[in-house]
């Protein structure tokens, strides 16, 4: 009989297994793809952000919507117990200038080889071509995987589902885990794209000249929501690290009303006063572009930007002009769709999982990581709660199972 089943080979699923056989039980990975790890090795492409140095209760207040037990979870691992462990797999890390936390090699591939082979090590077996199908009925059900060689059924004595969100499901996660689930009775918030592009009605000359452009040094806000960082101008959107920090109430604002107004400062770095005053130093005859460019040096697609912010009916008095530039209005429509979103909002509630993060409705089943119902901006936060719910969910494991064994 297989002891312990944990399906999902993400970070979620390979910390809860590094735990659960530190404690001496038997683990087996069931994987739907030929190869575990494959989000975190594209999280890596990227530089593998791991984790984040802010204070711990700065960082805890990043995730929503807010039940305690996710913030627990990272407190009882925290970001440094997590950089511990990655320089123990040989890869030192470094804080970057953002306060972001990255290996030093910035790469996925050789953490997740050494974590790998230490698993392999620890006895732990890993099932990939398994993609979980069916979940049975009842505390005892079986778990049915699809493999190339036909159905394959395990009754472990625990299950631990580490299934991931529905982003990028050409890695693997794909969301597909949400009607087994309510089969059995387990509510799960509707998936939605979480930091995530929006759509916008750029004008045709916008679109065709300033897609793909970056657009630097922005500041954004929307409500009482703000963020600083950089953007990328799509064909027919905006995407980048200040949009995805602000994604969830631009998501909200989008499913009240319809369309969602961010205000952008073009100049976040100069106040209105200093930057109208350099808009006052224009000669005389200078066209517009070449005073937005020269005295307020704004790129020239963040000077398309300002033109479709303001209908092309842009001021030219100096104070006027410097309001503009520093208060952007930017319509947005829909997010762009979940498959090409960083991470997945929504997922299995936290009503549905006890302190153990066990699914009340299927005892001995347990879930964590990014299928539960949490979200988090980029910055290392979404790693860090994959990791650290992964190896609470294995604790409660460890928990429920020897109170099972002691009674
Ligand atoms: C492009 C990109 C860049 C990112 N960069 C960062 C970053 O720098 N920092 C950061 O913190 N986060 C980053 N993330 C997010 C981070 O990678 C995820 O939040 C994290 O991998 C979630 O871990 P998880 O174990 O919960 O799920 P996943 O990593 O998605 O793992 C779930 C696993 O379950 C498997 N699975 C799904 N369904 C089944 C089934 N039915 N049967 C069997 N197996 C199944 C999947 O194939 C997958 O291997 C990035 C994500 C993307 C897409």
């Amino acid at each position: 009989m297989i002891d312990i089943a944990i399906v999902g080979g993400g970070p979620a699923g390979l910390a809860a297994a590094e735990v659960l056989t530190g404690a001496g039980r038997a683990v087996t990975v069931y994987e739907r793809m030929p190869s575990v790890g494959r989000k975190l090795l594209i999280a890596g492409r990227g530089g593998l952000n791991l984790t984040h140095s802010e204070p711990l209760p700065d960082f805890l207040a990043r995730y929503a919507p807010v039940d305690p037990r996710l913030p627990a979870a990272v407190e009882a691992y925290p970001p440094e117990a997590l950089r511990a462990w990655c320089e123990g797999l040989g890869q030192t890390t470094f804080v970057g200038s953002s306060g972001r936390v990255f290996p030093e090699s910035f790469k996925a591939s050789p953490l997740l080889r050494a974590w790998l082979a230490r698993l392999d090590a620890a006895g732990v077996a890993i099932r990939t071509r398994h993609r979980l199908a069916a979940l049975g009925a009842g505390a005892e059900g079986a778990l049915t995987f699809e493999t190339p060689e036909g159905p394959h059924i395990v009754r472990p004595r625990a299950t631990l589902l580490a299934l991931g969100g529905a982003s990028w499901p050409r890695l693997g996660s794909d969301g597909a885990w949400v009607p087994l689930l309510a089969e059995r009775g387990v509510a799960v918030a509707p998936l939605k794209p979480a930091n995530v592009g929006f759509h916008v009605a750029w004008s045709a000359h916008f679109a065709q000249r300033f897609a793909g452009e970056p657009l630097k040094r922005l500041a954004a806000r929307i409500g009482g929501a703000s963020a600083r960082g950089e953007a990328v101008a799509t064909r027919d959107g905006i995407e980048g690290g200040v949009i995805y920090a602000l994604s969830r109430p631009i998501r909200e604002a989008v499913e009240r009303h319809g369309f969602a107004e961010l205000i952008l400062d073009l100049r976040p770095d100069l106040d209105a006063a200093a930057l109208a005053a350099r808009l006052t130093r224009s000669r005389p005859g200078e066209s517009l572009s070449t005073r937005l460019r020269k005295a307020a040096a704004l790129s020239p697609a963040a000077i398309g930007l300002l033109r479709e912010a303001h209908a092309n009916a842009l001021p030219t008095e100096a104070t006027a002009l410097a309001a503009a530039i520093k208060g952007a209005p930017l319509r947005l429509l829909a997010p762009t769709s979940i498959e090409r979103a960083i991470s997945t909002a929504g997922g299995v509630a936290f009503s549905e999982v006890d302190a153990r993060f066990m699914l009340r409705a299927r005892p001995g089943t347990f879930a964590a990581g990014e299928m539960l119902d949490w979200e988090a901006p980029t910055g290392g936060y979404l790693l860090q709660a994959a990791f650290a719910s992964g190896r609470a969910a294995a604790k409660g494991m460890l928990a429920w199972l020897e109170a099972a064994e002691a009674g």
